[in-house]
């Protein structure tokens, strides 16, 4: 694998280099080269593309090569031969091309003669780059920062190859199940100059349709305004060609037969066909332009089929439209030649503020269920981006070799392929799954290389001695790890890739209670050692002997490294460290008769997680019909009859709505919580949990949480419980049979079943203290509150859900209160800006609901929260998930889902992750924050979006004494930049430095000197590009549209950068490095 890259890295270094004078200088390519519209003609633009999965139904590399064509007869290299080939031929044929990873996968292979035409025909305008990112990301799960990364990584390969003619100047979002507001912002930022999508809401699509608009301007964030405007245009038939007219080797239509002798000659058939269509299509857009996508998934591997019969098509028709003066002309067109079009026809475009989500294709079909699909993979994939992120600062901060950019390399081409909307989505099939996980896994590994130089060269003060450890990571999320468990000294070594101070808890599996923890300064911190619970280590994938995990608090100042040395400890700690009860009554005895001893009744616990036996799934025969009924425009009478059948069909959700204010409280409970923290109080049936900032009171009788009060008297009910929802069977054959599966939630009830509590346990000490209830079926909640943190921890093990009664399971998460919301809450965008949601509604049109549950659901990248006029309650999640506000002061976020029915929508296989013979398990984490309605969480956000690094190193080889002697707590910038500045991205870009500000207050400006940031780096020479590296600044001139102004960007001056609320500034840095 190293030795590819570095083949890489080679054709990268002597291709173009990245300059001010080679970037951004015109051919004749981008819009000058594009075949020119007639005044007065319809002029059809005939656009012909391939639609490339970054890994679907095969994986990236089968896709590639086409192997395994009995499973889909998909060669991309074979695409990229022919198309060339027949680019060649003919001057005035055109193809755009989308997915960067497959075309740098394809022309690191070339010889230099065909990279040479390439080059020609790029340079021409003939083969165009649209999109141009690693992958074509989803907009649900992605998130904003590893789309960023993915888009600047593909248009640099672009940028380096080809110079301007390699830069795309339209978004292609054709396949995506929905697009998100936060996106479009990001293109905007990024200087796109317009954006395209395939896939609607069926019945916006109605209603655009009629209306004509189709075409829109997308503002992108209200706070950033105009700036973030971008043209937006909705493709009339999603990204197919027109029916009876896909001339490719998969298709069965007909091609066009030319000789009038032949008795299959149909050329006037075919044109009048297509004439008329075209007629259709331009009833719903607002100039005489229209855009006809002539491809499919994997089309063009035999690229002259298509060419011919398109070649065909518009000379037949322009000299049919002569004779017959038919105002209509036919050419090669492009997206980008397109846009350019509408742009000089200046038409009124409606502006649109919210997103579009979520993504029905017909009453039945909500796209909602992907936004938790394989959950473990979301997981992943998030904590790689955080590693991804550390390893880039590392290289630059402990200046770095420059050969350690091949592994860098390898992971940005890794997680560009996890942004790919087949593959964060969890929507491909399950080899697939595991080959994803394969490519991350591998990737994160050899990064580690980084972590392992910088660590070891800051720590020894010295990058000429031979490392002194090996850092590695662990399976926290399992809590295991292999050094913490086997070694009785050990360091654990933390490290904040946030640019300002955090406190976090820290937690290392051990096989034993007794540790000391001595800090970088040599003295010994406060611990607490947790039983680790049997929902844990039952866990079939754990292999650990871990049975305990040792707690502590630690801050860690911005972009620093902090070491603790660990030791086995022989004498015993003070029992009450650590407190087991296992039921809640029993907790109530002990502080009552003060009881002081550890129990442990554990092991005597009945095994309610155990694995159930692998069930026979129900047969099913699975139909290759696709039923988008979009992806057809024939199908549009059925769309109009699904519209009056929806008329008919009201059908909302049932809603609950409790109007209760919550009570204040009398004094002597004011006086309660004026006491120290961690005290514990009784009530007559409950029992109460606290720090400084809240107290959590739990009924004994019940064993669930029903209150959270605070220091000013005000309480808020707050129940957590777990529930399923069965999912829908089907087999597909019309909406009304539609079952739910990797792309569609389909729950077959209104109301979930809630899990009961089995028993409940409660772990207290010094440091934290466990409220655990053990559901039924195979569920856990673990609620934790920590010594002076101002977040609820809630942890959840999910599985192995239970299919024995041969139904599918989606389970949820509620957090109910008595916040009256209004049907109101809001999910955020990518984990950027916040969008406001309304139960059954939708801003842009009258929504009609079948489906009451799966129609109200949003995708959660981050956050999703409700609130009054007062308060607002906010559940951050650890990965993104699907969630909404069903029920009145209600959150609730699916949290797993196993399903034994496919949703016909090409994967072919039902949602059923298994591992190790058994149901997959899950385990992960939420935050609940309570605050006042105005407090701006943001850095709770960001800190369990990049949480700090925690990695484990043997010390059998180093004394206490001489470990105390290295460099143990090193930070790289001398302070926390300034309140409201996210350090958004830190990477080396070729000899220079890419850097991002983000500002994340909604209302204020903030600055921050560029100049003085980083202790060991001399700042030289600053200039800004876009937001993905792509295009300076200064050269950077905004579209507008309904004539309206363009705000002038703002120069940086000096070192000094101000950011607007919600800015991003992305720079390019000439630096040295300080020795
Ligand atoms: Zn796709």
């Amino acid at each position: 694998m190293q030795v590819f890259l570095l083949l890489l890295g080679a054709v990268g270094a002597l291709s173009l280099p990245f300059d001010d004078e080679g970037i951004f200088n015109t051919n004749t390519c981008g819009y000058e080269s594009c075949h020119k519209p007639k005044p007065g003609m319809l002029n059809v633009h005939i656009v012909p593309h391939t639609h490339d999965d970054v890994g679907w139904l095969k994986t990236v590399d089968q896709y590639y090569y086409g192997s395994r064509n009995n499973i889909q007869k998909a060669g991309v290299q074979y695409i990229l031969d022919s198309v060339i080939r027949e680019l060649w031929e003919d001057q005035k044929r055109r193809f755009i091309y989308v997915e960067t990873a497959f075309f740098w996968k394809w022309w690191v292979r070339q010889p230099v003669k065909v990279q040479a035409a390439v080059r020609d025909l790029v340079s021409q305008g003939r083969l165009q780059f649209v999109g141009g990112a690693w992958s074509m990301n989803d907009e649900a799960a992605a998130h904003y920062h590893s789309t960023i990364d993915q888009f600047t990584w593909g248009l640099s390969k672009l940028n380096k190859t080809f110079g301007a003619c390699g830069v795309p100047r339209v978004g292609w979002q054709i396949d995506p199940f929905g697009h998100s507001r936060e996106f479009a912002s990001l293109l905007a930022m990024m200087g796109y100059d317009g954006l395209f999508l395939g896939r609607i809401d069926y019945q916006d699509k109605v209603n655009r349709l009629k209306q004509k608009t189709m075409e829109m301007v997308w503002r992108g964030d209200d706070t950033l305004g105009k700036s973030s405007d971008i043209f937006t245009g909705v493709l009339h038939n999603t990204y197919s060609p027109p029916p009876g007219f896909c001339f490719d080797v998969l298709c069965n239509d007909e091609p066009i037969v030319d000789d009038p002798e032949s008795p299959i000659y149909n050329v006037e058939s075919k044109i009048a066909t297509f004439v008329e269509l075209c007629a259709n299509y331009a009833k719903s857009y607002r100039t005489n332009n229209i855009l006809i996508t002539m491809g499919e998934d994997f089309n063009y591997q035999d690229a002259g089929m298509w060419f011919n019969n398109l070649d065909k098509l518009i000379d037949y028709t322009n000299i049919k439209s002569a004779k017959e003066q038919l105002n209509i002309t036919l050419f090669y067109s492009t997206p980008d030649c397109y846009l350019k079009a509408i742009k000089d026809a200046n038409p009124q475009l409606p502006l649109k503020k919210d997103d579009f989500f979520p993504y029905a294709s017909d009453p039945t079909a909500f796209w909602t269920g992907y936004f938790t699909s394989r959950p473990t993979t979301k997981y992943f994939e998030r904590e790689s981006n955080n590693y991804l992120q550390m390893v880039k600062q590392l290289q630059v901060l402990a200046d770095l070799d420059k050969h350690n950019e091949f592994v860098l390399n390898e992971l940005k081409s890794a997680m560009g392929v996890m942004q790919h909307h087949d593959a964060i989505t969890g929507t491909e099939k399950q080899h697939v799954t595991h080959d994803y996980e394969r490519l991350l896994n591998q990737a994160v590994d050899d990064a580690m290389i980084i972590t392992k130089q910088a660590l070891n060269k800051i720590t020894q003060k010295d990058a000429n001695k031979p490392p002194l450890f090996d850092f590695k990571r662990c399976h926290l999320n399992e809590s295991r790890c292999d050094i913490s468990e086997n070694n009785d000294k050990f360091i654990v070594t933390i490290y904040n890739p946030l640019a300002w101070t955090v406190k976090e808890p820290i937690r290392i599996p051990v096989t034993d209670a007794n540790y000391q923890v001595f800090g970088p300064d040599g003295k010994e911190i406060e611990t607490q050692a947790i039983k680790i619970a049997k929902a844990v280590t039952d866990i079939p994938t754990r292999i650990s002997t871990a049975t305990k995990e040792l707690l502590f608090i630690t801050e860690i100042k911005a972009l620093t490294y902090k070491s603790f040395y660990i030791k086995k400890s022989t004498k015993t700690k003070r029992s009450n460290h650590f407190e087991y009860f296992t039921n809640i009554n029993e907790y109530f005895d002990s502080i009552k008769d003060n009881f002081e001893t550890e129990k442990d009744n554990f092991e005597t616990e009945k095994d309610i997680l155990k694995p159930i036996e692998p069930i026979v799934l129900p047969t099913v025969e699975y139909k290759s019909i696709n039923l988008d009924v979009l992806k057809d425009a024939s199908n549009f009478k059925e769309l109009d009859s699904l519209d009056k059948f929806l008329k008919g069909y009201k059908h909302d959700a049932k809603v609950s709505r409790m109007r209760v204010q919550y009570p204040k409280m009398n004094e002597d409970e004011m006086r309660m919580l004026a006491d120290e923290p961690r005290t514990v109080e009784r009530f007559d049936d409950e029992v109460s949990f606290e720090n400084q900032y809240f107290k959590l009171d739990a009924n004994k009788a019940t064993g669930e949480i029903q209150q959270i009060s605070f220091p000013d008297g005000s309480r808020l009910n707050l129940t957590i419980n777990m529930y399923y929802y069965p999912g829908c069977p089907g087999r597909n054959s019309g909406p009304s049979d539609r079952a739910s599966g990797a792309y569609i939630f389909r729950p077959n009830a209104t109301v979930p079943t809630k899990l009961t509590i089995v028993k409940t346990e409660v772990a207290n000490g010094d440091l934290a203290t466990e409220f655990r209830s053990y559901l039924n079926p195979n569920g856990y909640l673990n609620t934790k509150i920590y010594k002076n943190l101002d977040f609820v921890e809630n942890e959840f093990v999910v599985g192995p859900i239970p299919i024995h009664d041969g139904v599918g399971k989606e389970y949820i998460i509620k957090y109910e209160t008595n916040i009256v919301n209004n049907g109101e809450f809001y999910t955020d965008s990518n984990g950027r800006q916040m969008i406001k949601r309304k139960l059954n509604y939708r801003p842009d049109w009258n929504v009609t609901l079948a489906e009451p549950i799966a129609g109200n659901y949003y995708p959660v990248t981050n956050e999703i929260s409700i609130q009054n006029d007062d308060v607002k309650m906010t559940v951050l999640t650890d990965r993104s998930e699907g969630g909404s506000s069903i029920v009145e002061g209600e959150i609730e976020l699916m949290v797993h889902r196993r399903l034994l029915w496919d949703d016909a929508f090409g994967v072919g296989e039902p949602l059923n992750e298994t591992a190790m013979g058994s149901g997959l398990v899950v385990r992960g984490k939420h935050r609940v924050l309570i605050k006042n309605v105005k407090a701006n969480t943001k850095k709770h956000v960001f800190q369990l979006h990049m949480p700090v690094h925690v990695l484990f190193s043997d010390a059998t080889n180093i004394k206490y004494d001489e470990w105390l002697k290295l460099n143990n707590d090193f930070s790289f910038i001398d302070k926390d930049l300034p309140n409201g500045v996210h350090l958004l991205t830190l990477e080396p870009f070729d000899d220079r430095l890419l850097i991002r500000f983000e500002n994340y207050l909604d209302d204020s400006e903030v600055q921050v000197n560029l100049g003085s940031i980083f202790k060991g780096l001399t700042v030289k020479n600053v200039k800004e590009t876009m937001l993905a590296a792509n295009i300076w600044a200064d050269d950077y001139n905004k579209w507008s549209w309904n004539n309206d102004s363009v705000e002038k960007v703002d120069k940086i001056e000096g070192f000094v950068v101000k950011l607007k609320a919600k800015q991003i500034r992305t720079f390019v840095v000439d630096y040295d490095v300080k020795k």
